[in-house]
């Protein structure tokens, strides 16, 4: 599940990582408080569920190598 953020186009601000239309609406609220002679604008960020990315990654790259490996020893038993 992706969650979402905005970054203030005009300062340093961002909301929380949270529902689109949640950070959506932090957002409206702090222009609103923030920048009020300005258009609302910014960025929008968003992610993906998963936190930890290259733990998960570099397990999996071992467990392929790993595979190969038995792999190829287990055709030169064949042979
Ligand atoms: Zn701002």
């Amino acid at each position: 599940m992706a969650s979402f953020r905005n970054r203030c186009g005009e300062c340093s601000y961002a909301t929380d990582w949270g529902a689109e239309s949640a950070s959506t609406d932090a957002m409206l609220e702090h222009y609103s408080r923030a920048h009020p002679d300005v258009f609302p604008g910014g960025v929008v960020e968003f992610r993906t569920g998963r936190a930890r990315r290259e733990g998960p990654g570099f397990l999996t790259i071992v467990g392929v190598v790993v595979l190969i490996c038995l792999f190829l020893a287990a055709l030169r038993d064949c042979r």
